[in-house]
């Protein structure tokens, strides 16, 4: 059994990675070479990007088979109803997938950021929705407890979010999309607590959700330096979760509008410092961004993986509908740009686990990963034809949720004047 902060005990979950936790994580954390798939690895002193460590192809393997049982059968019934299957959400805990990077000590898996991304990727290939629910929670949630918390806020909550509670990040609003720092929620102080008025929108997983990092401003004739990080429980009294959107794509994934009307919050609740919210909010989007391209690159792999044998089999002419140079050309072109995507993925998380500056590389990944979901989605039901404009295949579903990817987490444009503004300063003599 686990004991948690909160005096609950908890049976271990068996986990197929489990033996993998802690005690000798660190021993086998450099990427080893995947001997079955490039022999060549062992060879050079630098191996490939694509070279996993143990625990990471034990992750993939695992959340593969686990994808394929446990979510795949739920997919089209979630996307249909709107709504994310309770069972789903528990199996994602029970396998340690929402709390991928928090220490054994808490009840999470005690893995790493780039473990994280291939979990992303894979979800993904099966369905975007359950890979933004784990996403979110992974990269920006756990991350900024992990981070920030202090003891007593991760006793609290770690533990919890490693096995049973979802957390939503509150940036954007109405009137602050883009432009997030131009919030109006505003947060006033009182003796030890504070008082939160406002709105937010667009926030992700809140209808399951238990906790809520809310950014809101308690200094406005500061402006942007005002804002700050709190967390807010779901029953905090004030605290409404409106009714969610009725979107394109990414359906099974909720996302609703949130109204604060003077909720009451303890000033113990604030994570990290008073007025630094606007960098914790830049620098968990800045890594955050990679899991998104990590779940428009498993979206497009996945699509991809639906549609070829299709046309391996679909004869007209007399002939595979593959064989004709003109569909070959296209889906190898298709198979390279999705090589290119995963590429600059894997380079953008290696690069933030070194510690090494990845901004550009994340903002170029994501970007990529967007676009390139867009195409091959948008091939894959050409490839098929009539049949892949019905509900019958799965590819209309991915070409509806692959649009997200240039929307969330920062538009195309804001990635391209990110990357801009890097290249700009590169040229600087
Ligand atoms: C399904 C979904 C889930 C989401 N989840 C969350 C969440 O969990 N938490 C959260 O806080 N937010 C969330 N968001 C919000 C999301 O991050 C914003 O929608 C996004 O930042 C864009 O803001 P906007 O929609 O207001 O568009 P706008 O900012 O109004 O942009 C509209 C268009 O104008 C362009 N534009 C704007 N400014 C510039 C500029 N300076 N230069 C060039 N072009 C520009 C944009 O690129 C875009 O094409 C979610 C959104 C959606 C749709």
């Amino acid at each position: 059994t686990v004991a948690f902060g909160d005096g609950r005990e908890k049976e271990q979950i068996s986990r197929p990675w489990g033996s993998c936790q802690a005690g000798w994580r660190s021993m086998s954390n450099r990427p080893v070479p995947d001997m079955a798939s490039d022999q060549a690895a062992v060879v050079g002193s630098f191996p490939p990007l694509q070279t996993y460590s143990e625990e990471e192809n034990m992750m993939r393997e695992a959340v593969k088979k686990y994808a394929q049982e446990r979510i795949a059968p739920f997919v089209s019934k979630m996307d249909e109803n709107s709504a994310m299957d309770e069972d789903v959400i528990k199996s994602l805990f029970e396998q340690g997938l929402m709390g991928i990077e928090i220490d054994p000590e808490y009840g999470g898996t005690g893995s790493t950021f780039f473990s994280s991304i291939l979990v992303i990727e894979e979800l993904a290939k099966v369905d975007p929705s359950v890979a933004v629910l784990c996403d979110i929670q992974n990269t920006l949630i756990n991350t900024l407890f992990v981070k920030l918390g202090t003891p007593a806020q991760k006793e609290q909550y770690l533990s919890r979010l490693s096995t049973d509670m979802i957390g939503s990040f509150c940036l954007s609003e109405a009137e602050a999309g883009s432009d997030a720092f131009a919030l109006k929620t505003r947060a006033e102080k009182h003796k030890d607590y504070y008082i939160i008025n406002g709105s937010k929108m667009w926030i992700s997983n809140a209808e399951h959700a238990g906790v809520f990092l809310v950014m809101a401003n308690v200094d406005p004739s500061a402006g942007y330096r005002g804002i700050t990080c709190f967390i807010v429980d779901q029953d905090t009294e004030g605290l409404e979760i409106c009714k969610k959107e009725n979107k394109l794509g990414l359906r099974a994934s909720s996302t609703c509008p949130l109204n604060f009307d003077n909720v009451k919050v303890p000033e113990k609740n604030i994570l990290g410092q008073i007025g630094h919210g606007y960098k914790y909010a830049i620098g968990m989007l800045n890594e955050g961004r990679i899991g998104i391209a990590a779940q428009m690159l498993g979206l497009a792999q996945g699509c991809f993986d639906n549609t070829i044998p299709y046309t391996r089999q679909r004869v007209q002419f007399g002939k595979r509908i593959f064989d004709f140079q003109g569909m070959q050309h296209q889906i190898a072109h298709v198979a390279t740009q999705i090589e290119a995507a995963r590429l600059l993925t894997y380079n953008a998380a290696r690069l933030k686990e070194a510690g090494r500056p990845f901004i550009k590389e994340a903002c170029m990944a994501k970007y990529f990963c967007a676009e390139l979901a867009t195409l091959t989605t948008s091939k894959c039901i050409e490839w098929m034809g009539g049949v892949g404009f019905t509900k019958d295949y799965p590819i209309e579903k991915y070409y509806r949720d692959c649009k997200i990817g240039t929307i969330y987490e920062g538009t195309t444009n804001v990635q391209l004047s990110t990357m801009a503004k890097f290249i700009d300063k590169e040229y600087d003599h």
